[in-house]
């Protein structure tokens, strides 16, 4: 009897198994038609100097309208895309049109790209980043590339010279949710980055928890000796704002100045509010 019993779990596992690949199977279907029939588009999120909270640029972030399922999360996409390799195309894809929409924006204001691993990996990044520049005639310098620190983990030789390469044209390098990878804090001082984003795990805690506190102080303080300016992701609260301010973050992101959302009226009112001055 506990042996049927035994059967009837394993069973129970292998249908749920099932309906996982299958689910897993037809994402992936659908993924690879979607952007020829452009079902993505692109939603921009605020970036702001955490002192004055003015607009200094924007993030870029994927959107997948499924015709039948509404919008996925890129959290679930992305590492599809990216296993099957159609993050090349949708990478490519995802630059054209952010440095293009960006281009028609006033000057002072940066775009923040995000680049997944695999693009640097597999794909011609830099000639890659030089078609979308040249046909938006966007200035490389409001350009940032994010990438994790899952890029650091292989080809270290290899990776820096393609950083290199890029900030030769101008291009800055932001290395977004530092603190959840396993590089270490020593690793930074190899590549080139231009930013640190701390992740917003340690951001969402910060009032209540000493320890992220003291996370941030010291993401802080190693960014202040390898010049690297920090941002905060992920601010809700005034209280966060003021706090990442007081440990030194500069600029800051998250739903408190902005939720991420399409170009429109929204963006449209917000870029009129920042009334185009310097922007620091
Ligand atoms: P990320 O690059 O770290 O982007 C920040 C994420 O945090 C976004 O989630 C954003 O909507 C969310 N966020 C911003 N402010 C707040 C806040 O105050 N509170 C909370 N709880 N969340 C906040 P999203 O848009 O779902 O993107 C998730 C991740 O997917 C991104 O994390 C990025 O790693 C990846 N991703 C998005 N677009 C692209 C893309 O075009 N290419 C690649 N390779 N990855 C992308
Ligand atoms: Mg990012
Ligand atoms: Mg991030
Ligand atoms: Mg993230």
């Amino acid at each position: 009897r506990a042996k049927q019993e035994g059967r009837g779990i394993a069973c129970f596992f292998d249908q749920q198994m099932d309906e996982q690949m299958r689910e897993r199977r037809a994402l992936e279907y659908d993924l690879r038609q979607a952007l020829s029939r452009g079902e993505f588009y692109l939603a921009f999120q605020p970036l702001v100097s955490t002192a004055f909270s003015a607009v200094v640029g924007y993030e870029a972030l994927l959107r997948w309208s499924h015709p039948d399922r509404g919008d996925v999360p890129p959290e679930v996409f992305i590492p599809i895309a990216e296993d099957v390799g159609v993050i090349l195309p949708i990478g490519e894809w995802v630059l054209r049109e952010a440095c293009s929409i960006a281009a028609r924006w006033p000057d002072y204001l940066s775009i923040a790209v995000n680049v997944s691993a695999v693009q640097f990996r597999v794909g011609n990044l830099a000639s890659v980043v030089d078609a979308a520049l040249r046909d938006s005639g966007l200035n490389p310098k409001r350009l940032e590339l994010e990438m994790t620190e899952s890029v650091l983990l292989r080809n270290r030789s290899a990776t820096i010279a393609i950083l290199h390469d890029l900030k030769a044209r101008g291009v800055n390098i932001v290395m977004d949710d530092f603190g959840t990878g396993y590089s270490s804090l020593s690793n930074l001082r190899s590549f080139p980055f231009d930013k640190i984003k701390i992740d917003r795990s340690f951001v969402s805690s910060v009032a209540d928890d000493g320890a992220a506190r003291s996370i941030i102080r010291a993401i802080v303080g190693l960014g202040r000796s390898l010049n690297m300016p920090v941002v905060a992701e992920g601010v809700e609260t005034d209280e966060q704002r003021q706090m990442v301010l007081e440990e030194g973050c500069r600029q800051a992101q998250g739903y408190l100045f902005g939720m991420p959302a399409p170009v429109g009226a929204e963006l449209a009112a917000q870029l009129r509010l920042s009334g185009g001055g310097s922007g620091n």
